[in-house]
């Protein structure tokens, strides 16, 4: 049965995407190799309806960054902080920025204290990047500007999407838990 297996593979494709094919289908039925195969490509096929329909923004990013280079984000560069020039802690500080390096653009990175937390806000450089923080895609407005705000500075920590891949920006501080 082995040797059939190859002239099925392609046929599977047409019964994965809606053809019928009783004698395709009766070999995947008996055939573990083939029945994974059909199973695996009605997945993608379930995949790629969902992204070019209504896909939920949480799964836009993933696919994005699986198409960035199937790899975590890398790390910004982090290139100053006004932290720094004023020698104070992020945790003590009522608002700071910081200039990151990110996708090859400098984007500059506003935290402001305020009563429900820290809020963040910076400004994409272009259509096409995407800031996902706090488990979700925050939209830009109109002139590309994102805002998200966490109830601590840790959760501050969010990922750039841009045309060159996944950037990671973590908190403030690096990482320190000072809040
Ligand atoms: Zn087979």
């Amino acid at each position: 049965m082995k040797r059939a297996c190859g002239q099925f593979r392609e046929r599977l494709i047409a019964v994965a995407f809606g053809s019928a094919d009783e004698e395709a289908e009766a070999h995947a039925r008996s055939c573990p190799d083939c029945s994974r195969h059909l199973a695996e490509i009605q997945d993608v096929r379930r995949a790629a309806t969902v992204l070019t329909l209504d896909a939920p923004a949480d799964l836009i990013v993933a696919a994005k960054a699986i198409a960035a280079g199937a790899r975590a984000p890398s790390p910004c560069k982090r290139i100053s902080s006004t932290l720094a020039a004023a020698g104070v802690r992020a945790g003590d500080a009522a608002a700071f920025q910081e200039l990151i390096e990110a996708g090859g653009e400098r984007l500059r990175v506003e935290y402001r204290r305020e009563e429900s937390g820290w809020s963040v806000m910076l400004r994409l450089p272009t259509e096409g990047w995407e800031v996902f923080a706090l488990d979700s895609v925050c939209e830009p407005d109109a002139d590309g500007y994102v805002t998200f705000t966490s109830p601590d500075l840790p959760g501050t920590a969010f990922v750039i999407l841009s045309p060159d891949g996944a950037h990671s920006v973590g908190p403030p501080g690096g990482g320190s838990s000072d809040n």
